[in-house]
């Protein structure tokens, strides 16, 4: 089977209906009339759910403030009542807390948490009194690290054994692999065990993933917040962004997934492009961000089929080339990859898109409107500021197109190692201002100076540019860098970073699903950056 064919077979879920894992809202306000005002924000934004953390109150009088919580909230209840050795906010004693929860339970509270570590204490305190419509959740936090797989088995025993109608347990990830575990977990207890209801997720940007793919898993909940930095735990996404962005409703056990792996990796617009494309064309897909410090560990660890599509941008796309089966003989001469597909073979197959995206967006500003045979970089003086992935993707397609090519670098070393690898000369960055052999050349800036935070450094002196016809950026945040905006000045043409964007995009999509990319589509959601 082709990956394309593979592919088309997957284009089965959007529309299929709502998979069951619910979207909870955390509620964390000082008084009760705060808290219910968030509550019916939480319903309005799309929560099936919300917890009512009873720690972040400034004050608690039990009986009337969760009385009226309970009345006046639109959605199913889940109460908490954090304390602080558990990672919330309560520093009074036990039995108060313990009231609280009974209390809690008895006036109509369809959940209520307790941690195990207070769960056996809390057992004897009601004394198996619990009515028939609460739902016990007994949860365990790890702010640390993420157990082995063998420790977290035993963690859920004992949850469940503490007399758990729902298993909760969150750990921190110190790499992305630790998420493997806790999915594998998640859906050993769903699926094969068919054991209580798991609520299972992995704190930190690491973990994001186990929040966004819970429902692929069979989890009971996750957590969605009801404003960006509003959160109860670290790493919880918005509920805006679980429906909107991700499509959260959509996913079931047969979608597959997507991700931009890097390092940093939290500003890719990826997600926002591949999710409302899947979205459109029914593609059962979800593109998430992937924070990856060990690519080969990653590959060795999501090896299913099931992770079938992977974009790759800083620092990885020379590494990820040497985790893959099969490359592409371009991406091979480049030296990077920045799309990776797992075959259905379980092969992992590397190209390159990025040449394409950016060589065909500087052909097209070069472009005066009158036709021409070839490439208007033939011939072309095309200077590259860069030699990492970009950087090589930039230098040999100007060099397929004709032009002939230049290599400036931080690390002189690789400079020369490109410009030998493409028939082309190095320089320095310090040489960069002084040279300038001829004019109508072309500047490409594969480098991440200039970049957000950081946008007032450049690569170049404003004067040097004037010999440039046209001056590429591949930065895209922000779509006119200082380099950019002096070129202009100086009189060149420019080319954004988020026209290659777009450019290699468009290739990635057709490679991820064998479907024609929604250019259009494409382009007016990047048209607001
Ligand atoms: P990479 O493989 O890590 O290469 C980074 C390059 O930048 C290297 O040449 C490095 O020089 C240089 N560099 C980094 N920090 C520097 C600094 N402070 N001063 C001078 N040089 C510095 O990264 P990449 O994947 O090629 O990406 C490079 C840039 O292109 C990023 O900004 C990325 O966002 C952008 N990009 C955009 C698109 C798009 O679609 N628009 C696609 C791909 C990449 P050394 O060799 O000395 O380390």
């Amino acid at each position: 089977m082709t990956v394309e064919s593979s592919v088309r077979h997957m284009e089965v879920g959007l529309g299929m209906g709502k998979n069951p894992t619910l979207i909870c809202a955390p509620i964390m306000a000082d008084t009760v009339n705060q808290m219910v005002e968030l509550m019916h924000k939480a319903k309005f934004k799309g929560a099936d759910i919300v917890e009512v953390r009873l720690d972040h109150m400034k004050s608690l009088d039990p009986r009337p403030d969760i009385e009226m919580l309970i009345r006046e909230c639109p959605l199913p209840t889940l109460f908490t009542y954090r304390p602080i050795w558990e990672g919330g906010e309560y520093n009074g004693d036990e039995i108060s807390r313990f009231d609280a929860l009974q209390l809690a339970m008895e006036l109509g509270a369809d959940h209520i948490d307790i941690e195990l570590k207070a769960a056996h204490e809390f057992m004897n305190h009601i004394r198996g009194n619990k009515p028939e419509k609460c739902k016990l959740i007994v949860s365990s936090h790890n702010y640390e690290y993420t157990p082995s797989a063998e420790e977290l088995g035993n963690l859920v025993a004992r949850i469940q054994a503490a007399g758990a109608d729902i298993v909760k347990f969150a750990t921190t990830a110190n790499d992305i692999t630790d998420v493997a575990r806790v999915l594998q977990i998640t859906v050993h207890s769903q699926f094969v065990n068919r054991q209580v209801p798991i609520i299972a997720m992995v704190m930190g940007e690491r973990g994001i993933m186990s929040r966004l793919l819970c429902p692929k898993f069979g989890a009971y909940l996750t957590f969605g917040t009801l404003e960006e930095g509003k959160v109860s735990a670290p790493g919880q996404p918005t509920i805006d962004e679980l429906i909107s962005l991700y499509n959260f409703r959509s996913i079931n056990t047969d979608t597959k997934v997507f991700g931009i792996i890097g390092k940093p990796v939290s500003h890719s617009k990826s997600p926002k492009l591949y999710n409302r494309a899947f979205k459109e064309a029914g593609v059962n897909g979800v593109f998430v961000h992937l924070l990856v410090d060990d690519v080969k560990k990653f590959f060795e660890t999501y090896s299913s089929p099931d992770f079938f599509g992977f974009s790759c941008t800083i620092p990885h796309k020379e590494v990820a080339l040497a985790c893959c089966d099969e490359v592409d003989p371009v991406a091979k001469s480049i030296g990077a990859v920045n799309c990776l597909i797992r075959r259905p073979n379980g092969k992992l197959f590397g190209c390159n898109t990025d040449y394409i995206g950016a060589i065909s967006s500087i052909e097209i500003g070069l472009q005066d409107g009158a036709s021409q045979i070839g490439s208007p970089l033939a011939g072309k003086l095309f200077v590259v500021i860069g030699a990492g992935g970009a950087g090589k993707a930039l230098a040999y397609g100007a060099k397929e197109k004709g032009a002939r090519v230049v290599i400036a670098n931080r690390s002189y070393d690789r400079a020369r190692d490109l410009a030998e690898l493409v028939g082309g000369q190095a320089l320095t960055l310090a040489e960069l201002n002084s040279f300038h052999p001829e004019t109508g050349m072309i500047l490409a800036n594969t480098t991440s100076i200039g970049m957000q935070p950081n946008v007032e450094e450049t690569p170049i002196s404003k004067e040097a540019l004037r010999y440039y016809e046209l001056v590429f950026d591949a930065i895209y945040t922000p779509k006119i860098t200082r380099l950019l905006r002096e070129a202009q000045e100086a009189g060149s043409k420019i080319v954004t970073g988020v026209e290659m964007f777009i450019g290699q995009a468009y290739e990635q999509y057709e490679r991820f699903t064998g479907l024609p990319a929604p250019k259009q589509l494409f382009r007016d959601i990047m048209a607001d950056y």
